[in-house]
């Protein structure tokens, strides 16, 4: 539907990237995006059109990491990094800067559409995941707590996650509480009545 890599600029690029000097990169992968690699790459993305998701067609299964979650693509052999921030990274032309993370307005994590994927820290993240999907339940326990934003189904998926390196960062994302909460879920410390 669509040539890729395109000749010049990218159509549906979310434009909200920081450039300039001062700006830290925690990894440098802009320059190894190269013709051969961005051809690689989008021919394992499921093109679809513009306001779609285009979700990642390879390098999950195989992946203990991003299990079966984000796509998993390798750059120049040493660089091993998710498929969304690579196609965010190509379409605005810009690595990501320290400390920020490369989030999904559509919330699918194997989406490669540019224009689903937005700049932010984590705490704009938790704060949209926490937006988008939490309810607030009044009683004293578990979810009916007053202070709660996790469903008892949520914790289920949080306690009996497969543990892997990392986990407790991804599921603090994604379940946009902190990675303490996380722990101490899956530790049986909190909501030990969900079984
Ligand atoms: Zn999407």
């Amino acid at each position: 539907m669509y040539n890729f890599p395109p000749t010049s600029g990218f159509p549906f690029a979310s434009k909200n990237c920081i450039r300039g000097e001062g700006v830290k990169i925690a990894m440098i992968v802009l320059p190894y995006l190269t013709d051969k690699v961005a051809n690689r790459f989008w021919s394992k993305v499921q093109i679809a059109p513009p306001n779609e998701c285009w979700e990642w067609m390879a390098g999950l299964k195989d992946n203990r990491v991003f299990r079966n979650r984000y796509g998993a693509f390798r750059v120049n052999s040493h660089i091993n990094i998710r498929s969304h921030q690579v196609a965010y990274i190509f379409a605005n032309q810009c690595d990501i800067p320290d400390g920020m993370v490369v989030c999904h307005t559509c919330d699918n994590p194997k989406c490669c559409n540019p224009s689903h994927l937005w700049l932010g820290t984590n705490t704009d993240n938790m704060r949209d995941a926490a937006l988008k999907s939490r309810l607030k339940i009044p009683n004293n326990s578990g979810e009916k707590h007053g202070m709660s934003m996790l469903l008892e189904d949520d914790v289920r998926k949080i306690k009996f996650a497969p543990q892997y390196w990392g986990i407790g960062r991804d599921l603090a994302l994604r379940f946009g509480v902190s990675p303490q909460t996380v722990a101490m879920i899956r530790s049986g410390k909190r909501w030990s009545h969900v079984i």
